[in-house]
């Protein structure tokens, strides 16, 4: 897998194979049907020298068969570095180069590949036909100048696959010859040889531009398995003097206060607690301890806020939230749209994804003793891009 390219079209701030859609990054999603899948003996992953975020993604594969290697100035040389590492009987055996940023690859497609290989002595490559019409443009600004046949026209896609030793001996023919092939069907042509088509998907999408992850998010998100998060929170407060409760973000008038670090509000806690439970990122306490000077009579909407950043950052984003307020007083039921309002603003979403309930617990127990109140939060969260 050749990944040391620093991705210049993609335009964001990080290359788009560490870009992150449901809480991993895109290179792991590409990595993930090949580690997934017991016909694969070995990985490369052809990383920059200098590339600190592969590191710090810290992945593990108990199996011990993802290695990393420096890559190469150009795809094709991080393509060889990686069969360099290979051990030489892996020469004898079919080896798959796909692309890092190709995070939507089915096990599928890959059969297909393994498939036509024994068949295709040249090597295989997974490509769809063309099916939009092709123009060619006279000029800038662009003006069709004619109409291209399509016909007996693909795209190819990864993953490329051919006997390693006779990859290895393209790249090394192209290497001599000074030509640096743009896919690896291409040193193959290069070497005389033609690799055979095999049908791909139009779901196994190249990430080049910063709308093609959004594309991908859709495409993992129908997919796969793990494109769905639920989690939950719980949160109790006792009350104290004072005459107000924060409530989602709303001031409620009350004749009494609640005992907090921050400003106590339970319903946000429990949210944020819910949200961090979903994207598997810990709980509120180790994000704001209440030992911090940092969050003494904090507005709670801030961790709510920092936790979105968080969840946002690693490809997540809320589906719905659902908020059960457990307390004798204050009643809410004048408050609720205010509340929903306050929590769908922070959340960034349509008040129709946020709902309130709230209920007594019959005079029984700490909370019927009206001591406090609690909440409980439940949210699902969806991959995003
Ligand atoms: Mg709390």
């Amino acid at each position: 897998m050749p990944a040391a390219g620093s991705g210049r079209r993609f335009g964001a701030s990080i290359p788009k194979q560490y870009a992150r859609i449901g809480g991993r990054s895109v290179i792991e999603w590409s990595l993930a049907p090949f580690l997934a899948d017991a016909r694969c003996a070995g990985v490369r992953v052809a990383i920059a020298p200098d590339d600190a975020q592969w590191a710090a993604l810290n992945l593990v594969d108990p199996s011990g068969r993802l290695v990393a290697v420096a890559g190469g100035e150009d795809r094709w040389q991080s393509v060889q570095r990686g069969i360099e590492a290979l051990p030489p009987e892996a020469l004898d055996d079919a080896v798959l180069v796909h692309d890092a940023a190709r995070p939507c690859l089915s096990r599928a497609a890959i059969d297909r590949l393994l498939d036509a290989l024994p068949g295709s002595p040249d090597g295989a490559v997974l490509a769809v036909p063309l099916s939009d019409t092709l123009k060619r443009a006279a000029d800038e600004p662009s003006r069709v100048e004619a109409t291209v046949d399509r016909r007996g026209l693909w795209r190819a896609q990864t993953p490329q696959a051919a006997r390693g030793a006779v990859l290895a001996a393209a790249l090394a023919r192209c290497a001599s010859a000074g030509v640096a092939p743009t896919d690896e069907a291409q040193a193959l042509e290069h070497a005389g040889l033609a690799p055979r088509l095999v049908e791909g998907e139009a779901t196994n999408i190249k990430i080049t531009t910063a709308g093609d992850l959004a594309l991908a998010a859709a495409i993992l998100a129908k997919e796969s398995g793990m494109s769905m998060r639920v989690g939950s929170g719980y949160d109790v407060h006792a009350f104290g003097p004072g005459d107000h409760v924060m409530l989602g973000g709303v001031r409620i008038p009350h004749d009494r206060g609640v005992v907090a670090h921050s400003d106590g509000d339970v319903l946000l806690h429990a949210l944020c607690d819910a949200l961090l439970g979903a994207a598997g990122k810990g709980d509120i306490g180790q994000w704001f301890p209440d030992t911090d000077p940092r969050w003494r009579g904090a507005d709670s909407s801030r961790f709510v806020t920092h936790v979105m950043e968080q969840l946002a950052a690693d490809g997540w984003r809320v589906a719905n939230v659902d908020l059960t307020l457990l307390a004798q007083a204050p009643r809410v039921a004048k408050h609720r749209e205010a509340i929903v309002a306050r929590v769908a603003s922070l959340l960034g979403l349509p008040a129709g994804a946020v709902n309130l309930k709230a209920t007594t617990t019959e005079g029984l127990g700490a909370i019927g003793r009206a001591e406090g109140l609690a909440a409980q939060a439940s949210v699902l969260l969806h991959a995003a891009g």
